[in-house]
């Protein structure tokens, strides 16, 4: 529950408020181990956000009838440069609240909103993305989950894949195929899913670094109301681009704003304790690690400035996301480097090693997750530089009618 905030805090007692709040609780994430399925990365996350909640600090700018504290953006900025001198203690709600959370709020109907959004925003209630498909990732749109409308239901069929914390979460935002005689960018609808509901399998992918925190999600004759359909029906895809927005800024910029470079932190840290810090080949990637650290700070402020000044995130997101991941490498071969075979292996119970064969290995992802860095590199190239756009082949041909997928 979000306690009232005073009706008329100013920005000054607000950042005071914001600061106490932090320094008592914001003394880094802790959670037990092993957590090979991210659940207790996950309690501690949302058991952080709850207590945000209970001392009036969270849904900042969204209306007070939906659990939010009705506050200006200039508000939910000043949280940001506060949070951002302590520990991220809310990492695993990256897609909850970072992509899940606004677009309800954008785009969902005012009775969805009322349902949906406190929960959301105390995280009571964790929601995931069901976008991807074995046979649709970087071309999403050429997914095949069916959604068929069944007198007051929706029932859907199908399969989605990498579905992150699918198994911890209440609720997932889903798109599917309602309309396979449209073109395949048209025939798209986003749905809302309760995770519980019979019919939906969930079965844990392996990692490569020990973890299972992703997922296939089966669906048989899974029937949702009629009323969870969100937008437009066939009007998915203009919802899902939103999303993916949103997604490429909450991974690009995270839930701070301010200049941090924990990745080089966490470098410097490493190569002292394995002696190498005087070497100048270390020294030199450490001081590109830190520049880059700080370049992308610089860039995300801009990209969460415009937002705040009312800008629906635009494809400058795929700035901060395609930093990062080249953060994620730079960052995996300096480790490499320092620690040697520790950044690949560790004894069971040597936590430290643990970090950075982790951080190592799950360093892959980056380049990946939230769309490939190719992919990055074309909604650069053609919507922010203005380049010409790749050749289409489908434009105007019905779904049915394509090769695509398993289809
Ligand atoms: C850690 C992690 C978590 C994830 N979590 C979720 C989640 O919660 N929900 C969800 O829906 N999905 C999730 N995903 C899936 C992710 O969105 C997809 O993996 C991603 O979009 C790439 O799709 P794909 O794996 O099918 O690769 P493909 O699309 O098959 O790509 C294969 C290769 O081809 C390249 N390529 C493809 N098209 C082009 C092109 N037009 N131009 C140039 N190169 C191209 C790609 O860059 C890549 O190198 C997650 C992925 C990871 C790694």
């Amino acid at each position: 529950m979000n306690v009232c905030m005073d009706a008329e805090i100013t920005e000054d007692q607000f950042r005071r408020r914001c600061r106490a709040f932090l320094e008592e609780h914001a003394t880094g994430a802790k959670f037990d181990l092993p957590d090979l399925r991210g659940a207790n990365e996950l309690e501690a996350s949302k058991s952080f956000q709850q207590k945000v909640a209970a001392a009036g600090l969270a849904g900042i700018t969204y209306p007070k009838e939906f659990g939010g504290l009705g506050l200006g953006k200039s508000y939910d900025r000043i949280w940001r440069e506060e949070y951002s001198e302590f520990p991220d203690m809310t990492t695993q709600l990256i897609i909850s609240h970072g992509m899940c959370l606004p677009m309800m709020a954008e785009y969902g109907t005012d009775q969805q909103k009322a349902r949906f959004l406190p929960d959301l925003i105390t995280s009571k209630a964790v929601w995931c993305q069901m976008f991807s498909e074995p046979g649709a990732g970087s071309d999403v749109a050429s997914l095949q989950m069916k959604a068929m409308l069944d007198g007051d239901e929706w029932i859907i069929n199908g399969q989605k894949v990498w579905t992150t914390l699918a198994h911890v979460s209440d609720y997932g935002i889903l798109i599917a195929r309602t309309d396979a005689d449209q073109p395949k960018h048209r025939g798209i609808s986003m749905f809302i899913v309760d995770m519980g509901a019979p019919g939906i399998e969930i079965r844990p992918i392996h990692q490569i670094d020990g973890g299972m925190h992703f997922n296939e999600v089966f669906f048989a004759d899974v029937r949702l109301p009629k009323d969870w359909l969100v937008g437009e029906l066939n009007g998915g895809w203009g919802l899902a681009t939103a999303m993916l927005m949103y997604e490429r800024v909450a991974i690009g910029t995270g839930s701070t704003s301010g200049v941090s470079t924990p990745t080089s932190d966490y470098a410097i840290k490493t190569a002292r304790k394995f002696g190498r810090h005087k070497e100048a080949v270390v020294r030199q990637q450490l001081m590109q690690l830190y520049s880059e650290e700080t370049t992308k700070s610089l860039v995300s402020l801009r990209t969460r400035a415009e937002m705040q000044a009312g800008k629906t995130p635009g494809p400058g997101g795929s700035l901060s996301k395609l930093h990062g991941a080249k953060i994620a490498r730079l960052s995996r071969s300096l480790i490499m480097n320092v620690a040697g075979p520790e950044a690949a292996a560790f004894e069971p119970g040597d936590e430290e090693a643990a970090r950075h064969s982790k951080s190592t290995l799950r360093s892959f992802a980056a380049n990946i997750a939230g769309g490939t860095d190719e992919i990055q590199k074309n909604i650069i190239g053609d919507r922010v530089l203005g380049l010409p756009r790749d050749v289409s082949v489908d434009r105007g041909v019905a779904f049915k009618e394509l090769t695509v997928g398993t289809q």
